[in-house]
């Protein structure tokens, strides 16, 4: 029985695999026109604090292809690290998200910082810290207005050339952040080694605070060891009141989250007069 299933899970399952094989190899070849032709956007979410205040937004790049729809970045970024492609458009996320910032302080949109995933081959690039100085300087932003959102994955590769680039970057004033905090590597030594501003508790453990008590209790450790550290902390993934309260509770005042706001175009986001939902 097992083997004749067997049989016919191959011959149902053969196709499937075939067509997300041939959908990655199109979007590879479309993903180099695509930057050209202006396909990308970028979104922004607002991180809030326990006033509801908006404390700065993080720009989240979409992709509107022309026949596809909107491609979300968790399926194409992992296809342009493959490919070198990250270099140009990860150098276009922060120009444009420099630009967008400039284009709030116009319109009176009062929007603090500006945080900017950064994937790890982008990090590790040897020009990448001059390509940013170059970048604040062409658009006149001011480095204490920038958070660079780099993974546990990122910085843990080569530690030597990690703290070099974030003196440096710590150096200019920009900010930097860990994201999805708790899921890359349980080597928590880069954590006292390292010059960073932030640790951005990820949303998997956000969703479990109420269902698993142990998910409560992780995310307590992650706030309590981020305030003896004397970093800022924050959570992603918010999509509950008892979220906020429990985060609250055990000293987390900022917050980022469907619940807070969904990342949205930035024409909507200068619009909303008040900031984010009522909080506690
Ligand atoms: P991330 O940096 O951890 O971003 C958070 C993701 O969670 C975003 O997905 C956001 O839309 C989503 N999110 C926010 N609030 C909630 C919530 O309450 N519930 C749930 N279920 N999800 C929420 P998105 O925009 O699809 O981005 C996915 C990932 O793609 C990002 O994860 C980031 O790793 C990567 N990414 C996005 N933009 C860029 C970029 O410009 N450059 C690079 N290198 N990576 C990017
Ligand atoms: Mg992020
Ligand atoms: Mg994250
Ligand atoms: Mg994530």
């Amino acid at each position: 029985r097992a083997k004749a299933n067997g049989r016919n899970s191959i011959s149902f399952y053969r196709p499937s695999m075939q067509q997300s094989a041939d959908r990655r190899l199109t979007l590879e070849k479309e993903l180099r026109q695509a930057l050209k032709s202006h396909q990308f956007l970028l979104h922004y979410q607002p991180q809030v604090d326990h006033l509801g205040r908006v404390l700065s937004v993080e720009a989240l790049i979409r992709w509107q292809h022309p026949e596809k729809g909107m491609i979300s970045p968790a399926e194409f970024i992992p296809i342009a690290e493959e490919t070198q492609l990250i270099l140009p458009i990860g150098e276009w996320v922060i120009e444009e998200a420099c630009r967008q910032i400039r284009r709030w302080d116009q319109q009176a949109v009062p929007v603090r910082h500006i945080a900017v995933n950064v994937s790890s081959r982008q990090f590790r690039h040897a020009g990448f810290v001059a390509r940013i100085r170059h970048i604040l300087a062409e658009t006149g932003i001011d480095a204490s207005r920038l958070v660079l959102e780099l993974t546990e994955g990122c910085v843990i590769s080569d530690i030597d050339d990690t703290v070099e680039k974030m003196r440096d970057l710590q150096g200019m004033g920009i900010l930097t952040s860990i994201d999805d905090f708790g899921v890359g590597y349980s080597s928590l030594y880069y954590l006292k080694k390292l010059p960073i501003s932030q640790l951005k508790i990820d949303q998997s453990f956000v969703r479990d605070i109420a269902v698993d008590p142990n998910g409560a209790v992780i995310v307590e450790t992650i706030i309590n060891m981020a305030k003896n550290l004397g970093l800022n902390v924050i959570a992603e993934g918010v999509e509950t009141q008892e979220q906020i309260e429990f985060l609250q509770a055990k000293g987390c005042l900022s917050y980022q989250g469907f619940y807070t706001g969904r990342p949205a175009s930035a024409d909507s986001f200068g619009r909303r007069t008040h900031p984010a939902a009522p909080l506690t």
